[in-house]
């Protein structure tokens, strides 16, 4: 069985550019006994597949049976075996091609959160009073607004529990990675919740901010669920263009439908979230 035409244009174009190549037209059967399986290969996810001289989908044997990888530039021929680091080796040091490892391309992304709190922190000027619970020469390497932001970040996206603050195994753990972490850290729940109310109030201020000053009208989506604990909850998302041009999309508000359904009862809920932007 053949290939798909494209896939085996493409391999035949790379192969001619790589100088040695005689391939027959319209055939699977490439050069130096490679062949092209009819079957898709998943879930190739590493990088390596960016720069392979054929579709990260495809899967390619050498005349061993081998399932192999290719490099775009030189045209290397490697074997797809004990994953992607000889891959990433050989595009390192022979082609010259700066990549990440997947470690440093988690770090990265890491790096970005933590930047992107120390920006919110300076937008939204939060300059609290806080009491310093002790003192340990580790904790000027803890910055408590960033703290707040990164913690609240992580619960509200990750369904944590307000009260894993006060958790002993889990101090334990960010002892062990900071023994600075201590002493900013709120010893209960009820404060977690006031840093959520806090870090929420400021989220919508600035929200407000960008709807009033969107370049275009705001257009309302909204769509009425059941909870978990069997409440109709209504979801009101707002899409709309921001001053940088860019489209948008915020939740603007998620509520509690009591009553029947119809939709002059939704149009209460709708209304008032409207009303609060
Ligand atoms: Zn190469």
């Amino acid at each position: 069985m053949p290939s798909s035409p494209s896939l085996a244009t493409q391999l035949q174009a790379n192969f001619i550019a790589s100088s040695q190549a005689s391939s027959e037209a319209g055939s699977s059967r490439l050069t130096r006994g490679l062949s092209v399986s009819n079957q898709k290969a998943k879930g190739r996810t590493s990088q390596v597949w960016n720069h392979c001289s054929f579709p990260p989908d495809a899967i390619v044997h050498n005349a061993r049976g081998k399932s192999i990888w290719q490099c775009k530039y030189c045209f290397t021929i490697l074997q797809e075996k004990g994953g992607t680091g000889h891959m990433i080796t050989h595009l390192r040091e022979k082609c010259k091609i700066n990549l990440q490892t997947s470690h440093e391309a988690r770090i990265e992304r890491y790096q970005q959160g933590i930047e992107e709190s120390f920006r919110n922190v300076i937008n939204q000027n939060s300059d609290y009073k806080r009491r310093r619970l002790n003192t340990t020469t580790y904790t000027e390497s803890v910055d408590p607004s960033i703290l707040e932001d990164l913690y609240v970040k992580w619960i509200t996206s990750c369904g944590v529990s307000f009260n894993m603050v006060g958790r002993e195994e889990f101090r334990s753990l960010l002892q062990y990675l900071n023994p600075g972490v201590d002493s900013w850290l709120p010893a209960t729940g009820d404060t977690i919740q006031k840093w959520i109310m806090r870090k929420y109030a400021l989220y919508k201020s600035s929200i407000i901010d960008d709807i009033q000053n969107s370049l275009s009208k705001i257009h309302i989506t909204v769509d009425l669920w059941t909870s978990g604990n069997y409440k109709s909850i209504l979801g009101v998302v707002g899409h709309y263009i921001a001053t940088d041009g860019q489209l948008k999309h915020n939740v603007l508000g998620v509520r509690e439908l009591e009553g029947d359904h119809s939709g002059e009862n939704q149009a209460k809920v709708v209304i008032a979230v409207i009303l609060d932007f």
